[in-house]
This record gives structure tokens, sequence and C-alpha cells, in this order.
């Protein structure tokens, strides 16, 4: 079984898909963990699955170059899994050593009461059996593990009823199979009865309580669930302190996790309402805990027997502690994007206009826009606000928030502030540069967003748009740290890929190109000078057909794979030299095309734009053009024919 999911693991990483908390990703994680509990199960206590890349590189590599390729990468990738699942793990073996201990000492000392001969424990307090009151429940008893604690094992630790079973086996214990299944089974009830409320609107909700937002600190915390809604075709989490930032002022909410009660839970967006912090759950997407394992039926296959049958709780339930953590990649993107636009600002206020007042910003992951009043920004100016902002990126100064009254610094013209904006009466002043927390930054915006500690962490910054959006309001669109990276990587891809199409060093690229359209200009002149030979050749030929209609001289002809620009030069050829009439036909990647002129003798009677204009509608087009000249397309070459027969009748 471990060779089966080494393999998988190692190809689908050497592929470049990481273990991770979404989609395929998460398959990875599920299937690396469940090797590693079996691995316990089998009594490796250290990371050991990483070491067997080694060998799946030596049997496969010839079938699959990339894993000898990429081994190291591989390694490390599924190392870090295996540790980081390990401590978990270790938390849980400990308390259960820990039990069993107490259990031991407690033991001991009530043998030695009953014979007091084997041990003087004169002066101990009385032991009794039962109850234990020091605790809130008993964890061994009688040789036996209790319900509640391989209950708490599953619920809070995640070890699945078998794994729980084995540990006690090796310690001469048994498991009280039975009191564990009651309170699952109790679990379960609660969670029918759980059931979520139907909400319309945002202002129905039910709880009040503010909710406490730790998450410029934090970014994981144990919280109560208070209330769990539904709005529309959402499903949203209260909970009584928040790590992740709702959505505001412009930045994005955070994603996360919620895991409890062996689930797992996808915070895809949080949101507020009024002081309310709403996480916003995937709902479908409830599945076992990747820090946890039971719960899904495939886990149970490994080793022992399912110990939940029936369905873990599908909504978080009102009342129990779950964990929230907040997506750290993420937020650390969007850190940076918000840190920037301070940057930005400061920057745009240096090189354009003091008077450059913003008018609104998007702060994501993947970008960041700012709106403000402004006349466009030259390219002059776009490259000095980029330079100026990377600029104070490498000085890597700290950025400091402090909370003062609004009235402190309402009047301060070197903090930024929306006026006509309503602020409380305590404001959050975002400082960089300067001294932590002084108020003397270069740039000191109020703020309630999360931000970077210092500029360095915002990595390469670069400015991909500046365009209007309204009448005076120009957009700055932005992108900072991997996400800045990606951006020229693709530019150097692309760079790459153009060279390597016209065969040149990168370093000659310009001079390599200017000299292809050269060439193409040359090109053309001579491909123009052939046409106008072979145009004129044409031309002699078409004299000798010409004929007469209605006492006009007339020359109509079809040359198929012919375009109008060399009908027309054939017509331009004829110009001069012949005295009357002509109507050309022609037909060359898919078009059809036609062209006419009059004399200038003939006009008063007969004109080339009425000609076209009658005749293209029969080759299902359309044209016109002067007395003298006209042109015309259309589709439908099987009607040449009839056209320019139609065109002999209109003279
Ligand atoms: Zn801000």
């Amino acid at each position: 079984m471990i060779a089966d999911h080494i393999r998988t693991l190692s190809f689908a990483i050497a592929d470049g898909i990481q273990p991770g908390n979404n989609d395929r990703n998460y398959v990875l994680r599920r299937i690396l963990r469940r090797a590693v509990r079996y691995g316990r199960t089998l009594g490796f206590k250290e990371p050991f699955f990483y070491k067997l890349v080694d060998v799946l590189a030596d049997t496969m590599g010839d079938i699959f170059p990339e894993i000898r390729a990429r081994k190291k990468q591989v390694q490390e990738t599924i190392q870090r899994e295996e540790e980081a699942f390990n401590k978990t793990l270790d938390t849980g073996i400990e308390l259960f050593g820990e039990a069993v201990k107490n259990y031991r000492t407690k033991e001991a000392a009530w043998n030695a009461m009953r014979n007091p001969d084997a041990a003087d424990l004169g002066h101990s307090p009385a032991y009794s059996r039962s109850p234990d009151d020091s605790k809130e429940f008993q964890a061994i008893d009688a040789n036996q593990v209790t319900g509640v604690f391989a209950f708490k094992l599953y619920d809070t630790y995640g070890f699945p009823l078998d794994l729980t079973e084995l540990m006690a086996r090796e310690r001469g214990l048994t498991v009280d199979r039975e009191g564990f299944e009651k309170l699952m089974e109790e679990q379960r009830t609660r969670a029918r009865a759980a059931q979520k409320k139907e909400v319309i609107s945002l202002s129905q909700i039910e709880t009040t309580t503010p909710t406490k937002f730790i998450g410029y600190e934090n970014l994981e915390v144990q919280a109560k669930v208070l209330e769990v809604v539904s709005l529309k075709d959402k499903t949203a989490v209260i909970l009584d302190t928040s790590a992740c930032y709702a959505e505001m002022g412009g930045q994005v909410g955070d994603t996360g996790e919620l895991t409890g009660s062996g689930q797992l839970w996808r915070v895809v967006n949080t949101q507020k309402s009024g002081n309310t912090w709403l996480h916003f759950i995937e709902e479908a997407g409830a599945r076992p805990s990747r820090s946890q394992f039971g719960a899904s039926r495939d886990e149970h296959s490994v080793g022992g027997t399912p110990t939940d049958a029936g369905g873990t709780p599908a909504l978080p339930i009102p009342g129990n502690v779950i964990t929230l953590t907040v997506d750290l990649d993420r937020r650390n993107a969007i850190q940076r994007h918000h840190t920037v636009t301070h940057l930005l600002h400061w920057a745009l206020h240096e090189v354009a206009s003091q008077d450059a007042s913003q008018k609104g910003s998007f702060v994501g992951p993947d970008k960041l826009t700012f709106d403000f009043n402004s006349a466009p920004l030259t390219p002059a100016q776009i490259a000095d606000i980029e330079k100026l902002v990377n600029e104070r990126i490498v000085e890597n100064a700290d950025v400091s928030w402090t909370e003062v009254p609004h009235a402190e610094v309402k009047n301060r013209k070197d903090v930024m502030q929306f006026f006509g904006d309503k602020y409380g009466d305590t404001v959050r002043v975002v400082q960089i540069g300067g001294a932590a927390h002084k108020l003397d930054g270069y740039s000191m915006e109020l703020c309630g967003g999360t931000h970077t500690r210092a500029t360095g962490e915002i990595g390469l910054f670069r400015i991909i748009g500046e365009n209007a959006i309204a009448a005076g309001v120009r957009r700055i669109e932005a992108v900072a740290g991997l996400t800045a990276f990606d951006a020229m990587k693709s530019d150097r891809e692309l760079i790459r890929a153009v060279a390597g199409k016209i065969n040149s060093p990168i370093h000659e690229l310009e001079k390599k190109v200017a000299a292809l359209l050269d060439h193409q200009k040359e090109l053309e002149k001579s491909l123009k000078a052939a046409i106008q030979r072979n145009a004129a050749q044409t031309a002699s030929w078409l004299l000798t057909r010409a004929t007469e209609a209605n006492g006009v001289p007339l020359i109509t002809q079809n040359f198929p794979d012919s375009d109008g620009d060399y009908l027309q030069a054939v017509v331009d050829a004829l110009k001069g030299r012949f005295q009357g009439v002509v109507v050309l036909g022609g037909a060359a990647n898919g078009s059809v095309a036609l062209a006419a002129s009059v004399s200038p003798e003939f006009t008063a009677k007969v004109q080339a734009g009425k000609i076209i204009q009658q005749i293209a509608p029969i080759i299902g087009g359309k044209g016109g053009g002067k007395p003298d000249n006209a042109r015309g397309g259309g589709k439908d070459a099987s009607k040449l024919e009839e056209a320019l027969v139609k065109a002999r009748s209109l003279v």
C-alpha cells in the first residue's frame, strides 16, 4: 500500500501539483496523511515516507524521467508534509500517554491503600477509585479507555477509533466502544438539531455580539460557534472571535478553514454585517478534516473498522469550539498589495500632484487597483512612480499601526484620510517609515486593513495598466510580490519564444525584428511592382477583347483567383488606354470582388458607382463609389458571370 501511495504522490508532485487544501491538492494531502497514519501503526514515528523517493527514482526513473530530475523537490515537499502531520498526531499521542501514566499512578496508590504493607502511603490522602472529581471526565477506568476519552481523541485530535484501540492494546487496555458510539450518536443528534436558520436579509441575524477581530496579529484562533445562517444560497458561520479579515475598505475578505468534530469546512469569503463577521463556507465541500483522520470511508479501509458510519455534522454546531485558520499565502499576497497601495498613493503625490486624490481602491491577492482624480499620467510619470515605489521597498522601512483619537489626527495634512468619510472616535493610522507609532512616517493613512511588517516583504512592484474609468478619474492597476514575479516571468518567456521563432539571440532581438520589417517592406514593394507589370499586360490583352453595348465601348471580364486589389490594378492600367466602360470580377481567399470604371466621356450616360450598386447584390454583397471608379465585394463566386451579364445590360 505504501509503495502505491509513494508512486502516486511522487509523480503528482514531480508534475507540479502540491499537497494543499483544494481539489486535487487536497487529494494528495489525504493520500499522504493516510500513509503516514498507516506508518504509525507499523511503528514509524519519524518522517519516513520521503526517504522512499530515492528507491522510486532508481526504479522508475527510466520510464518517468521527471522523478529523477525533480527528486530533491519531491522529497522536500513530502518531508515537510510528514513533519506537519506528525506534530498533530504527537499531540494526541502525548495526551494518551499522560492519561495512561496518571491512571497507573492512581492504580498503584489504590492498590497500596488496599494493601498497606506493600508501600508506605500512610501520609497520603485517601484515594478512591471513583469518581475522579479533579477532572471533568475520567480517561481510563478499570483498564478500559473510556468512551468519553476515545471520543475526545477523535473529535479534537482526529484519532479514529481503530488507532485508539491499537494504542490501548499496546498498553494492555481495552476501549469502551459502546460509550464511544453513544457519544458519536449524540453528536449526530445535536448536528441534526442544529438546523441552520433561513435568513432573508442580513438584518435578521440574531447574533448581536460583535465579533472580536484578532487577525492583525493572529492567523489561527479557537472560536466558539454562535450561529449558522443561510443567506440566499450561501451559508455563513458566526464566531465569537475571528482571525479572518472581513472585506472592507477595498481589501477583500480572507479565506481559510474551519475544523472541528472531525470535519473541515473551507471558508471561501469573510464579510461584515455591522460588527458581526460572516464566514461563508463551502457547504457541499464539507469533508473530513485534513488535520484529523477518520470520517471518510476510504480512510477507514486502512487497518480498522468504520467508527463513523452515518455521517459527521454537516455544519458547525452552535456552542462548539472550532479552529479557524486563515489561508496564510493568500493573506500575505493581499497584504503585500495593501501596503504597496499606500506606497503607490504616496509616490503618486510625489510624482504627479498632491491633488491626485484617491477615489477608491481594490486590494486582492492577485492585484491592486487604485483610482484617483488626475489628468492621464505620462509614460515617464508611470515609470517614475514605479521606480520610486521599488526604491522604498528595498529600504525595508518599518510598517506600523497605531490607534489614536480621531481628533488628534483630524487636521493633520500629512495623514491621508477621506474627508467626508465617517470615522469613529478612535482611528487606526498605518504608518510607513519613521519611528514606529510616532506618526512621523513618510506615508500615513487612516486604514483598517492588514499590512506587511516592513516594506521589504512586498518584493517587486510593477504597474501593469493606467487608464480612464470616468471623466477625470484614472485607474492604476499594479501587482507586487510573487504575482509581479510571475508577470515578469511570463514576459521573459514571451521574449524567449519570440526570439526562438525568428532564430535570434535575445540581445539582438530588436535589431533582428527591425531587419525583418525592412525586408518585409522591400518584399511588398517588389510584389506591388510585379502586380503592376502583370496588370499592364492583362490590360493590353483586354483591349483586344473590347466590345460595344448601346454604342459605348465595353470591357467585362471574370478573373478567377484574383482579388480586388489586382482588379483595381488592371482597371488603373486601362486608364488613358481605353475610353469606355470596364467591369471586372474575381474571387480569391473566399471573397468575391468587383471593380468598375467609366472614362470621363461617358460618365454623363453611365456611372461606375451605380453599376456596382446594382450588380453587387447578385453575388450576395454590396459596394459603390464614384461615377468614374467603384468597387464592391460579396461571397457567392458562382454568380459572378451572372453579375457581369447584368453589368452589360446596364450600359
Ligand atoms: Zn489602506
